[in-house]
């Protein structure tokens, strides 16, 4: 039993998509649809404005409002923590997606499920990363086991000093950021 949590270093990435595009293929999602969302953060003033990009998917909370608001059940974590969607008991009721602060939430419009980033639980369950960390060419994610002081992961969020989206939410979200 892990409790798998990712840490996304914005510094480091080049901005290229290539994580939004490779989880696509994985995914098969066609190109209108994506589980990760890039947003836009203006800092500095004029002239001297930077544009900061925050990549953002689901943020696998512990504390996940999706799950407690999900009727059915089809909204449950693993036992590593990864917060996934039963296809099989979801209604399309769509209560996760206002739910969910991050806006991680993508309804699927063939199928009429809900569905988002899994942390790509089946490559995680072979031993591998996930697609969007495999493929970073900036190195600016790393994936692995929170509750392992000794796990990369754990090392550098103390050393980069990085920290959660909006933890004000009490949601205790898994992706941790350097910004
Ligand atoms: S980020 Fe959203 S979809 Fe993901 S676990 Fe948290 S509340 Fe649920
Ligand atoms: S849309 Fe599906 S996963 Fe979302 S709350 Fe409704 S039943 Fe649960």
């Amino acid at each position: 039993m892990a409790r798998y949590g990712m840490l996304i270093d914005t510094k480091k990435c080049v901005e290229c998509f290539g994580c939004r595009v490779a989880c696509q293929m994985q995914n098969g999602l066609p190109p209108e649809e994506a589980f990760i969302h890039f947003y836009e953060k203006e800092t500095g003033t004029f002239p001297n404005v930077n544009i900061q990009i925050l990549p953002v998917q689901c943020q696998h909370c512990e504390n996940p409002p999706c799950m407690k608001n999900c009727p059915t059940g089809a909204t449950y974590k693993n036992k590593d923590g990864i917060v996934l969607v039963d296809e099989n008991k979801c209604i399309g009721c769509k209560y996760c997606v206002v739910s969910c602060p991050y806006q991680a939430r993508v309804p699927n419009h063939k199928t009429g499920v809900v569905e988002k980033c899994r942390f790509c639980v089946e490559e995680v369950e072979k031993g591998k990363a996930p697609i969007c960390v495999a493929t970073c060419v900036g190195n600016a994610r790393i994936f692995g086991d929170l509750d392992d002081p000794n796990s990369e992961i754990s090392r550098e969020i103390i050393k980069r000093k990085a920290i959660p989206l909006r933890a004000d939410l009490g949601t205790k979200p898994k992706i941790y950021y350097v910004r």
